[in-house]
């Protein structure tokens, strides 16, 4: 093997090209080949391997094998009983196989290089080189050998350090996420509770005397909030049993048309400030559902138009495609404005216009929207703004073979 390395000029090019390369790097994978090309100009080789240590075992974690290593005889060649030595001597080590075989095969002599990759004291791999048939590295080959170790070991450490910050800083998130989570719910708590305790206390003053109209009516306002906090702790209970998958449901036949009247007729009865109309296109429409949280779906939709779009028409619909169940749920309330159509299904998210004047708490379209996902469905919402919201659902349609 002549030497076809660089000299003069080229050569300290070359090094300052691999140690710009090292240090402008974001990612030690998708440089390395790079790196491999350079240090061939800096130092022949055959193959070239980066040993890094993987559960207390040192593994080949990069190898490129180019000219007579390319052979299968030199697929083995990657210097694994070579490895032990360096991490031992802890130094840069050259050393020379004999295989025996024809004297002319060059790929039976092995010589190797190699040295230990450390982060500070810690030895965290190997550099590894390998020329078949020689010749016995010079000088400036072990100088330069020594140069594209000090790289690797520098963009390994940095490897390190990036994917250390990157863990830290999803622990922060994370942290920041369940601090604001911690925040939300004890204020949204809080409200009814406050509530609760005030008038109580009030009623229970031992200086005023109530006249029964009073008296009924803050009872009737512990009671109201009461059920708020039940729903609230509800919610709460469903929306995370929902995050970590383990709310159970409950699937059955259903004929949506049939099961879509009753809940209607259900909401109508209670004190909700819109008035419904059913428009069914389609009779026997089959569905897979659990019918307790498909009803909680459409009394969130339409306690919202009540909330939201108070004194409005609330339209229903259903219809059927050829694989799908198709139902919206439609008001003519003040809308939702585009920006917030997708967000309006993130937990805890509310319209910030809307967010001072009802209550709520932001769990309920998330709700929904994880149940009809657990339905195999898809929810989302439309809106021209001024004109009304429209929700719009699709199910899977029963197939034939899965009906009991
Ligand atoms: P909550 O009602 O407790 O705030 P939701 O998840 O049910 O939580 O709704 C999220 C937000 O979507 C609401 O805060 C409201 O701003 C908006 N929204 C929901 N339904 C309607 C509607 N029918 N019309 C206008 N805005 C709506």
């Amino acid at each position: 093997m002549g030497d076809r390395t660089l000299s003069g000029k080229a050569f300290i090019n070359t090094l300052f090209e691999l140690s710009s390369l090292v240090l402008q790097a974001d990612n030690v994978s998708e440089v390395i080949p790079t790196l491999i090309d350079l240090s061939r100009k800096l130092v022949i080789f055959d193959n070239f391997v980066i040993y890094l240590e993987e559960n207390g075992e040192m593994r080949p974690s990069y190898a490129r094998a180019v000219g007579r290593g390319r052979s299968k005889e030199a697929d083995v060649a990657w210097g694994e009983n070579f490895i032990e030595r360096i991490l031992e001597d802890d130094r840069l080590i050259v050393h020379q196989d004999l295989i025996k075989g024809p004297e002319d095969d060059r790929l039976k002599t092995p010589f190797y290089i190699g040295i230990p990759l450390r982060h500070g004291k810690n030895c965290v791999g190997a550099l590894v080189m390998i020329r078949f048939g020689g010749p016995e590295y010079s000088d400036r080959d072990r100088q330069s050998f020594q140069f594209i170790a000090d790289h690797i070991a520098q963009l390994l450490e940095r490897d390190v350090l990036v994917r250390t910050i990157d863990k830290i800083e999803g622990n922060q998130r994370m942290w920041k996420m369940q601090e604001n989570f911690v925040a939300t719910v004890s204020h949204d708590l809080r409200t009814p509770l406050g509530f609760i305790k005030g008038y109580t206390t009030t009623l229970l003053r031992e200086d005023t005397d109530w006249d029964v109209p009073t008296f009924r009516e803050f009872l009737g306002i512990i009671d109201d909030e009461a059920d708020r906090l039940q729903e609230l702790i509800d919610n709460l209970l469903d929306s995370s049993r929902l995050q970590s998958g383990t709310l159970q449901m409950n699937l059955q036949t259903l004929q949506l048309d049939v099961v879509l009247r009753d809940m209607i007729q259900r909401s109508q009865l209670r004190d909700i400030d819109v008035t419904i109309d059913l428009e069914i296109e389609n009779q026997g429409v089959m569905v897979k559902a659990d019918p307790t949280r498909l009803g909680q779906v459409f009394d969130n939709l339409i306690n919202n138009a009540s909330k939201y779009a108070p004194g409005s028409r609330v339209v229903v619909k259903l219809v059927k495609d050829e694989d799908n169940a198709i139902i919206e749920v439609i008001d003519d309330g003040p809308g939702i404005d585009g920006d917030h159509l997708e967000k309006i299904f993130q937990r805890f998210y509310r319209v910030p216009e809307t967010r001072m004047s009802v209550r709520g708490s932001g769990l309920g379209l998330y709700i929904c929207r994880q149940i009809i996902l657990a339905h195999n469905g898809k929810i989302s919402a439309k809106s021209e703004n001024g004109n009304g919201a429209a929700f719009h659902i699709t199910m899977p349609l029963l197939q034939d073979e899965e009906a009991e």
